[in-house]
């Protein structure tokens, strides 16, 4: 394996893996044979044991992390899929929602991504084949708590869509959440990977999300992904086909001139699509564990993210001075507002004061967002 790293420059949107790792009894299931039968030039090894596996790659490389985005190891997952959304912390007021992890790592790099130290110990990528035991899980958590409303979501561990081509979750996944009266699947992406919501006949019960940035901040801290005129054609044709969108403006990140290129990025956005149809608008600030902080700047020297001071919060997470973070939300917000006062925009990962600082209240006493937080 080349110890090549991804240029800030070099868009994957044509991403194979060097080789595929195969966990004996993976072959079983059709989606690994999914992914196999798309990908027939990949050289493939079978693996027993994951830490044998990640050990050996440790021996090779100096950046493991970056090596486990170039294979793709296909494995079953025998632990419960879904999950409450770990953004709950002391202090913090979380946009709550349900987790399920189904692949985990990602083909992109994004300098501030938590999964570089998340996933330091098992930082290998890998997709989880069995997802018929999802679906029977979800089905079963669905009926038992037939008054909740469960708001779903794939990418917490990685991109939802990125691999999507090639490891085609959604073609299970949306005929699924399609048939559901009390639950909607939520797709976080940074990718253009589209083509196979736009060859599903129904978008029911599905939101698509885009994380954006201005697309200076995206040649800076985020390598590989698509730009952001791609990001926004990808929301658009997903829109036209009925899907409904949100939008994440997270994590924003204070560089000079931050003011201008956030307003610059409303106005494209909202030049491109018809905001007034856009379900919501997150913000969220450049946020990061201690223990990160140096894994950042190893594998990216280039990176501007700490060019501005941070403090820690409740949660023991480092955040942007609060009057900064105010000022960084007031001002995006007023952005946004402008080109659409009915627009729902939310903090996420935010403290209760900044929450009722930005928005004048707190997301309990928003009705829009009720049906999302009634749990
Ligand atoms: S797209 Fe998300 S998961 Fe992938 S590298 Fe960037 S922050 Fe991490």
């Amino acid at each position: 394996m080349s110890n090549n790293t991804i240029s800030s420059t070099e868009t994957l949107t044509n991403y194979q893996p060097e080789v595929i790792f195969l966990e004996e009894g993976a072959e079983a299931y059709l989606l690994a044979q999914k992914v196999l039968s798309l990908l027939p030039n990949v050289p493939r090894q079978s693996f027993q044991d994951m830490t044998t596996l990640t050990e050996q790659m440790r021996a090779s490389s100096y950046d493991v992390f970056g090596q486990g985005k170039k294979i793709l190891a296909l494995s079953r997952f025998k632990g419960d899929f879904l999950k409450k959304c770990p953004g709950i912390s002391p202090g913090m007021v979380c946009c709550n929602y349900y987790v399920v992890n189904l692949a985990k790592n990602c083909i992109y790099d994004c300098s501030y991504c938590f999964l570089q130290d998340f996933l330091g110990n098992n930082p290998m990528q890998v997709a989880y084949v069995n997802v018929e035991d999802l679906l029977g899980e979800l089905e079963q958590v669905f009926t038992q708590y037939p008054d909740r409303n469960f708001r779903v979501g794939t990418g917490e561990l990685t991109d939802s869509l990125a691999l999507d081509s090639i490891v085609p979750y959604t073609a299970s996944l949306l005929p699924f959440f399609n048939r559901q009266s009390n639950a909607v699947l939520e797709l976080k992406t940074k990718s253009d990977q589209i083509e196979n919501l736009l060859n599903h006949s129904d978008p029911t019960n599905v939101i698509v999300s885009w994380s954006l940035n201005p697309q200076t901040i995206i040649d800076l801290e985020e390598k590989g992904t698509p730009g952001l005129t791609q990001r926004l054609e990808a929301a658009r044709a997903c829109l036209e086909k009925g899907y409904r969108i949100g939008f994440h403006f997270d994590p924003i990140i204070i560089i000079p001139g931050w003011e201008e290129a956030y307003r610059q990025l409303v106005e494209v956005l909202c030049d491109t699509l018809p905001i007034e149809k856009v379900e919501w608008v997150s913000l969220g600030s450049f946020r990061y564990r201690p223990s990160l902080k140096t894994i950042i700047k190893s594998r990216h020297p280039d990176t501007r993210l700490f060019t501005s001071e941070h403090l820690p919060s409740k949660d023991g997470k480092f955040r942007y001075l609060r009057p900064l973070r105010n000022q960084a939300y007031e001002t995006i917000r007023g952005y946004l507002k402008s080109r659409s006062d009915a627009l729902s925009i939310y903090l996420c990962m935010e403290t209760q004061e900044i929450w009722e600082g930005v928005t004048g209240k707190t997301p309990r006493s928003d009705e829009k967002l009720d049906q999302f937080f009634d749990l």
